[in-house]
């Protein structure tokens, strides 16, 4: 029977058109005929072939006239031939089913949502182009197929069981995801009801819209000819989540208890909602909180081909799908399967039928594919979260998200960036990668959490830098807050704490203020030397990587710059900086120090640090691949321009009026050293190019930052000037921890005895050769930390500028011999959390200042 307005079906069988503009002729005679169409939309017809491609898929092809000629479509109709033998048209495709189409727009989203359905019943259509009897043809494209999740009978079929939700948290997109895939197992068709609402259980956004929650009750249901078997195995599966969804359940309520327990530190005195991450740069911050989203793009409406459209957006949804795997692998291995399956369930919501259909629907009716797939998306999600269930809007979150890492894959160029709003706020973020973090303006970002990262990663470094208070590995809980809602965030607990009261925000600005009290004191007495109570003098530099950063360090105390790590000139711009280029930014740092020390790192690209423009291999694991040296080894176009830029620097720059034979006093150091034989190719490049250059020669170090250098620092010492430790690599390769891991980013401590045994191996090996040792990584700014270092042997400490002065304070306040043993004690503790006992034990504070 057919819908009311429906339109009419006009259909031939058996006919043989001599090629593709006959059959569009044929068609359009029939429509003609029977006063759908004016004679003239036929031309119209015609003409639409020559811009648009109308091959739908499988044979059904859709010619239909130009959008400027609708006034030409008297009524709806469709018209159906049939060629059996099948008609050529386009790029070998042959037709055996045209469907001419005179619709206004409404009705023909209606005719293509059948037609692409139809397209995905092979055994019907395949019986639809033989066929003799025009009937079944009719009644295949009059049939209105249900929308998703909401019509349908509300009877169930023959086999069914009723199952009262127990999921605490409802039927969300984990568990449903695993629902469909039990339900796509089978060709037995499967129904889930609840009250009136019917959903297809192979479809995941329409079981979501059921909006199934605890204690619901929902009846499962199935046809077809293996129902038993599959209503078993998805009951199975059903029922075989509840324990899992239970526990999940428990375990964020006892880390909401655990995160609520006071710490040492800013506590609140009245209860408000805590989440809990890590410290990565200490400090309060006190504002409102901006989840930061990605900025609209305009996306464009390009017309093009369907076959080629379709061809890319196929493309694009399986570089997504591919994409998504991986995330959910990698997230499996170091967050364990649950959280993976949110990567799953996004990877099922991009295969839904509907969703594509939609998308090719918008395609066929010749928008471009961009455009069709952020529309079909944003109808999709606007439909979910229409419903006003928290659970749904979380999913519609969810279906943007993937949504638009497929329009990334569409175009590149549409690729979303960030979004800032224009009031200062605590940044809420996944995690960000480091340029996004440089890039960090604080008179407007106050405080930053993420919710994955570590306190050692390079995000966590550079908020240091830039004194943002930040927290890392915050969890997923962080980016549902409420936005605008004011929060304290405190970076040196790791804590955030949402809608404080008046009384805990008064408190905390207290508490603030007498923190920057603390630092000013500091502040004061931070241009004298870290020489200790017995008059041993550390040298104190400053991590530092553009000029422009030169005098804040020096303001604070620097007496050099210890690290300049060169990636970033080519992480936070869009192509390769060239020799001049380079050039001109290190000796722009060498005027800015005006004659003291500068060690330039070389690039040290790889692991967390990935220069799109580059485009370097994937690697499964690339903080073990080819990172750092490793690189520039292989990559003589990477280091040979900047080798060749920092000799010019250090033959250009000696200092006005350095007494004669004075050289520029430039370093160069290499990252993720591992072996002897590196050292002497590196040197052997050096000398060539200062050679060419006629520069002078430059000390040249190395950077001890995997456990193989450490050990062997004895020979490494032997070819090399000095050592630089990067405690921050150090530790991630002595404890087999990924810097970037939040699960176990409380365990990567740099203060574990086996990271300070390293060391003290890194000062006993150079020793032997009359080497100097430096630490660049981030517990070189962690007061107790650095007065370990001293003891270890340790000459020079070099960190993020604002952590210099207190980690003077503390040096000034010591003495070298108190320092060595403790640092001996803190090697022969059992763990890092012995160790930093000792810090308390030693300076009787019991509570973090001030
Ligand atoms: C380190 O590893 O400690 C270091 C200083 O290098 P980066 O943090 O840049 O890897
Ligand atoms: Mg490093």
């Amino acid at each position: 029977m057919l819908a009311p307005n429906a339109p009419r079906v006009l259909i031939r069988t058996a006919a043989t058109p001599a090629d593709k503009d006959a059959a569009i002729r044929q068609a359009a005679q029939l429509l003609v005929a029977a006063g759908c169409i004016d004679p003239a939309y036929e031309a119209s017809m015609l003409r639409r072939e020559g811009v648009a491609n109308t091959y739908l898929g499988h044979g059904v092809v859709i010619p239909h006239g130009m959008v400027d000629d609708r006034a030409l479509v008297r009524e709806s109709g469709l018209a159906v031939l049939q060629v059996p033998g099948g008609v050529a048209w386009h790029d070998g495709q042959d037709a055996h089913l045209v469907v001419a189409i005179a619709a206004q727009s409404d009705t023909h989203i209606t005719i293509l949502r059948r037609l692409t359905r139809l397209i995905q019943d092979e055994a019907r259509l395949a019986r639809l182009r033989t066929t003799q009897d025009p009937a079944e043809i009719a009644a295949a494209l009059s049939e209105d197929a249900p929308a998703p999740g909401t019509a349908g009978p509300a009877a169930d079929l023959p086999h069914a069981f009723t199952w009262t939700v127990d999921y605490p948290t409802g039927l969300h997109a984990r568990p449903a995801s695993a629902w469909v895939e039990a339900a796509l197992g089978g060709s037995a068709r499967i129904q889930v009801r609840h009250g009136a609402e019917v959903a297809d259980a192979k479809n995941l956004i329409a079981l979501l819209q059921l909006g199934l929650r605890a204690g619901d009750e929902a009846v499962i249901s199935a046809e077809g000819e293996d129902a038993p078997a599959a209503l078993a195995r998805l009951k199975a599966v059903v029922t075989g989540l509840s324990a899992g969804e239970k526990a999940a359940a428990a375990r964020a309520a006892e880390a909401a208890t655990k995160a609520a327990a006071p710490v040492a530190g800013w506590n609140p005195a009245d209860p408000c909602r805590i989440v809990s991450g890590i410290g990565a740069s200490p400090g309060l911050a006190i504002g409102p909180v901006h989840v930061l989203g990605p900025t609209e793009v305009a996306v464009p409406d390009e017309p093009e081909p369907l076959t080629s459209g379709g061809d890319r957006l196929h493309a694009a949804l399986e570089r997504t799908a591919a994409q998504l795997k991986a995330l959910a692998d990698d997230t499996g291995r170091r967050l364990g399967q649950a959280d993976a399956g949110i990567f799953k369930a996004q990877s099922d919501l991009i295969a839904d039928t509907d969703l594509i259909t939609l998308a090719c629907q918008l395609m066929v009716e010749g928008h471009g594919v961009a455009y069709a797939w952020q529309q079909a998306v944003e109808r999709m999600a606007g439909r979910l979260s229409a419903l006003g269930n928290p659970v749904l809007a979380a999913r519609a979150a969810d279906l943007r998200d993937v949504g638009r890492r497929v329009l990334a894959q569409i175009d590149p160029a549409l690729q979303s960036g960030h979004a800032l709003p224009d009031r200062p706020c605590i940044l809420l973020a996944p995690d960000l990668a480091p340029s996004d973090t440089a890039g960090l303006d604080p008179a407007r970002v106050l405080g930053l959490a993420t919710a994955q990262g570590g306190p050692t990663s390079h995000t966590a470094i550079l908020a240091r830098t830039l004194g943002i208070p930040s927290v890392v590995a915050a969890g997923a809980a962080l980016l549902a807050l409420p936005a605008g809602a004011t929060a304290i965030l405190d970076g040196t607990t790791g804590r955030l704490y949402l809608d404080p009261s008046e009384r805990d925000l008064a408190a905390a600005r207290a508490w603030r203020d007498a923190l920057r009290a603390t630092q000013e004191e500091e502040a004061r007495e931070r241009g004298l030397p870290a020489r200790t109570r017995d008059g041993h003098a550390v040298a104190i530099g400053a991590n530092v990587n553009t000029p422009d950063q030169v005098p804040f360090a020096l303001a604070q105390g620097a007496e050099s710059v210890g690290l300049m790590r060169t990636e970033f000139l080519f992480l936070e711009r869009g192509d390769t900086p060239g020799e001049d280029d380079q050039y001109a930014t290190y000796r722009a740092m060498l005027e800015a120090l005006d004659g003291r020390p500068l060690i330039v790192r070389a690039l040290d690209i790889g692991g967390d640090k990935q220069v799109p423009h580059l485009a370097l291999p994937k690697e499964e694991n690339p903080f073990l691949g080819v990172r750092g040296t490793r690189l520039l080894l292989r990559r003589p176009d990477l280091m040979e321009p900047q080798l060749r830029a920092l000799y010019r620097a250090a033959r250009d720059c000696v200092p006005a009026g350095a007494p004669a034979g004075k050289d520029a006093p430039l370093s160069i150091m290499f990252p993720m050293i591992t072996s002897v034989p590196e050292v002497a190719a590196l040197r052997e490049a050096c000398e060539r190019i200062r050679a060419e250059i006629g520069a002078p020669e430059v000390p040249l170090g190395i950077m001890i930052e995997v456990p193989a250098a450490a050990i062997q620092a004895d020979a490494l010492a032997a070819h090399c000037d000095f050592f630089s430790i990067g405690t921050n690599d150090l530790t991630q390769y002595a404890l087999a921890i990924d810097r970037q891991n939040t699960e176990l980013a409380p365990e990567a401590d740099s203060l574990h005895p086996a990271v300070l045994r390293l060391v003290r191996m890194t000062c006993e090996g150079a020793a032997r050769h009359g080497r100097f040792v430096g630490v660049c990584g981030g517990i070189a700014g962690d007061p107790f930390g650095a007065g370990l270092l001293a003891g270890l042997g340790v000459h020079e400490l070099s960190m993020t500028p604002r952590d210099l002065p207190a980690v003077k304070a503390r040096l000034r306040a010591a003495s070298l011999d108190d320092l060595k043993a403790l640092a001996e004690r803190a090697c022969a503790q059992p763990d890092a959390a012995a160790v930093r006992a000792l810090d308390r034990a030693s300076s009787g504070a019991a509570e973090a200042r001030p």
